[in-house]
């Protein structure tokens, strides 16, 4: 994805984020101004003073001080999140192979209503996207409109990413961004709520924010897994903002299918095995997600989804949790 602008951007500057975007980044560890000294941003704070570099026009600006990640491990392309045992011939023949068991039957039609309202707000609305290094299920619609900017970040590189930084430390002022994406990511950040509270303070006012974590998932992304969150645990994540969609992405099917994927696999230790087995699962369980396009709606399916969604507008009042409780919409 490029659109005109941004390639125009680029040739200008090394840097790939724009340079409105540029001009509202900060210091990912005490939020100072930034300054650009050749191939580096320096924090302008004296005691602070920390440097952060620019790699392939990628600025790395990391609070080494509570991420998972250092910036050497990006100076040294180490694997960080995405692995290159994920790239193994087999595993890319089999992934190639269809059926899949993973299956989104909301997003495509949540990021239309996301791009809608996000136009309505400003002709010209600027997202961040938190584990935007490749293309989310369902996003091209939003991701493809040349008047949305489009700022991917990642704590991996990877085919769209601008600009590697950690969601527990958003490198933006305050109120910087119309909308913040973070689709399949929060399983994947050790303290969700310190996450969302970064969402909540880079979002302008009125500001939305579209939210996609697993509920019924097996562990997935190696040692980079930690939560999981029911549809009013993921309501309450995100208890400073106004409800304006929320749901599940996909279904029991989806859940069931993966549970016995997992389940077989759990007998074998070799890779290579494991691979088959996955393989085997997807063959003889892809049409169990199929079932979810039936039961999406169903209010049972909250209480087994696989995945959740919310989005929602920033606001500055905070859902109590006795009000939470009346928010169940499951099959009770
Ligand atoms: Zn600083």
């Amino acid at each position: 994805m490029e659109s005109i602008t941004e390639t125009s951007i680029y040739m200008q500057s090394p840097v790939k984020i724009s340079h409105e975007a540029q001009e509202l980044l900060c210091c990912p560890i005490c939020h100072a101004k930034l300054k650009r000294v050749g191939q580096e941003f320096e924090c302008q704070r004296p005691e602070c003073s920390t440097t952060f570099p620019i790699l392939d026009g990628v600025p790395v600006l990391l609070n080494e001080k509570s991420s998972l990640f250092t910036i050497d491990d990006f100076v040294s392309h180490r694997n960080t999140f995405f692995s290159d045992a994920d790239k193994g011939k087999l595993n890319k023949f089999l992934r190639r192979l269809k059926p899949t068991i993973s299956r989104n039957i909301s997003a495509k039609q949540n990021y239309r209503r996301l791009s809608e309202l996000l136009l309505r707000q400003s002709t010209s609305p600027r997202v961040l996207v938190l584990g935007g290094s490749r293309l989310g299920s369902g996003m091209e619609a939003i991701a493809h409109t040349p008047s949305i900017e489009w700022v991917a970040t990642d704590v991996s590189f990877g085919p769209l990413v601008t600009l590697i930084c950690d969601a527990h430390d958003i490198p933006f002022e305050d109120q910087s961004f119309d909308g913040v994406i973070a689709q399949a990511v929060l399983e994947h950040v050790v303290d969700p709520y310190r996450c969302t509270e970064e969402v909540h303070r880079v979002l302008k006012e009125q500001g939305i924010v579209y939210a996609e974590t697993p509920f019924m998932q097996q562990v997935h992304g190696r040692q980079y897994d930690f939560t999981r969150f029911t549809h009013l645990g993921h309501r309450r994540l995100f208890r400073r903002f106004e409800e304006i969609k929320s749901g599940a992405v996909c279904g029991p099917g989806m859940a069931f299918a993966w549970s016995y994927q997992y389940f077989l696999m759990s007998f074998a230790t070799s890779k290579t095995l494991r691979t088959c087995l996955r393989g085997f699962a997807n063959l003889t369980s892809f049409y169990l997600t199929y079932l979810d396009y039936f039961l999406i709606e169903k209010p049972g399916t909250l209480d087994a989804a696989s995945t959740c969604y919310f989005m929602g507008r920033k606001s500055v009042d905070t859902l109590s949790d006795r009000e939470l409780l009346k928010l169940y919409k499951g099959a009770g």
